[in-house]
């Protein structure tokens, strides 16, 4: 992996060890009128740049990719609400009239069937009367004809108005976007190993415990919120379910006030009691000093190996003083 690699970046490291956990199974886009197609679970975490992102990533190996659709965008403001019109692809006029077409072959005028009914089906150009179908007239289907030019055709340009941003275009120069959902391939273990980290060894040292370990962890706050743990963990006793006695929350980057501050609010709100606070690769002195104060035990590591051994280390301290206690 080059130091040009996507992965180099944070906030996609967090997207992908999400997704190896579990907590994000698979990024499914769902199409806004206004935003076009969008990533809810990716822009959680990503921020800007979500499309491209996905797509570096996929290119990188890590992603399976399926396509689910398409859809047309705007090409000036992406939305993907359009008034759809035709337009005379002859002189571009809007004025168009649409129906079941007469062509006289005795001189080759073409109008509207409408018209020839209304002139008790005598030619308006030759003035002769139509006698047989198919034999001095031919009716060639539905078509538009042109009040400004005359022409007529079966295929008008089709012409898109933006409802968001106003812009007039054609489907060829609208946006052609594909509908894609991506999943992580599990079979790239070297390319994961390298930008996420494995917290099988966590859950098997705490399971010699008598403990269990569920990682990307659900749960609904009093609030109504729903909020997600890296680690949740309860003594065997009480099976997997409900509110965890011991939470660890992993993150990728330098740890400050404000993530100290969200996990506080989340462990209020979900009322448990024993939170980790794990970083890579640091915590500010400012978020370690929030941290103490709210009693929010903190592991931090250069590498994420080391995160490791250091974080099942903590948790088993935790572990054995409830055992106490
Ligand atoms: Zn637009
Ligand atoms: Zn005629
Ligand atoms: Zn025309």
């Amino acid at each position: 992996m080059d130091e040009e690699s996507i992965t180099n970046k944070q906030e996609v490291r967090s997207l992908l060890q999400k997704m190896r956990d579990g907590a994000i199974k698979e990024l499914s886009p769902t199409v806004d009128p206004k935003q076009g197609l969008i990533y809810p679970e990716a822009e959680a975490e990503l921020k800007e740049n979500v499309q491209s992102t996905l797509d570096a990533i996929h290119r990188e190996g890590l992603f399976l990719k399926e396509q689910k659709g398409n859809v047309t965008a705007c090409k000036k403001c992406g939305g993907t609400s359009f008034m759809i019109m035709y337009r005379c692809p002859n002189c571009n006029s809007l004025s168009l009239r649409k129906g079941l077409v007469i062509q006289h072959l005795t001189c080759g005028y073409t109008e509207l069937e409408s018209v020839f009914a209304e002139n008790n089906y005598i030619c308006p150009k030759c003035k002769k009367r139509l006698r047989a179908l198919g034999v001095d007239y031919v009716k060639p289907g539905i078509q538009y004809v042109c009040n400004e030019c005359g022409n007529i055709t079966q295929s008008p340009t089709i012409l898109l108005q933006c409802w968001i941003c106003g812009e007039l275009q054609t489907i060829e120069e609208a946006n052609y976007v594909e509908i894609n959902k991506y999943r992580l391939d599990h079979t790239k273990r070297d390319l994961l190993a390298k930008v996420t980290f494995n917290l099988a060894p966590i859950v098997q040292r705490v399971s010699a415990l008598g403990w269990v370990a569920k990682k990307g962890y659900k749960l609904r706050g009093k609030s109504g919120v729903e909020h997600t743990f890296t680690l949740a963990l309860w003594p065997y006793e009480y099976g997997s379910k409900g509110t965890p006695d011991v939470v660890v929350e992993i993150h990728l980057g330098v740890v400050e006030e404000v993530q100290v501050l969200s996990l506080y609010a989340k462990a209020i709100d979900t009322e448990i009691r024993n939170v980790i606070l794990a970083a890579v690769p640091a915590v500010s002195d400012k978020a370690k000093a929030l941290a103490k104060y709210y009693k929010i035990n903190i592991v931090e590591a250069e590498d994420t190996e080391v995160l490791i051994e250091k974080l099942a280390l903590a948790i088993e301290d935790i572990i054995k003083k409830l055992l106490v206690s």
